[in-house]
């Protein structure tokens, strides 16, 4: 206690409040900051691979798949394998578990025939 009044009245003394409260601020945000940022993407249900398997991560990664095709026809959406979202869900893969997304790409792609 007594050394919270001692490092306020220091502050006062020598005009430095303002600049420590600015201080801190920019320390907070560079170091916090970022945190609603995270929690947005880290919800995203059709980029979660939280609840996976390493094997199942495995797979992914293995067949290359990246939630963005870089190949302007080949993407997930247009690929045999997709599995459709339903009820509002995330698409799927055939070919390992969890989330793909519509724009996503694997080396295994195929043309969707139907
Ligand atoms: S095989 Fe590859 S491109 Fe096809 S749906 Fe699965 S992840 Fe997407």
């Amino acid at each position: 206690m007594k050394n919270s009044i001692d490092r306020k009245q220091f502050l006062k003394q020598f005009g430095l409040i303002g600049v420590a409260a600015v201080g801190a601020s920019t320390i907070l945000t560079a170091c916090g900051g970022g945190a609603e940022t995270e929690t947005a993407a880290a919800v995203d249900p059709c980029k979660d691979t939280s609840g996976l398997t390493e094997q199942d991560l495995a797979m992914r990664t293995n067949l290359g798949y990246v939630e963005t095709s870089e190949i302007a026809d080949q993407h997930c959406s247009n690929c045999q394998l997709y599995k459709k979202p339903e009820n509002g869900g995330c698409g799927g893969c055939l070919l390992f578990n969890g989330p793909v997304t519509a724009e996503g790409w694997c080396n295994s792609w195929v043309i969707n025939q139907g």
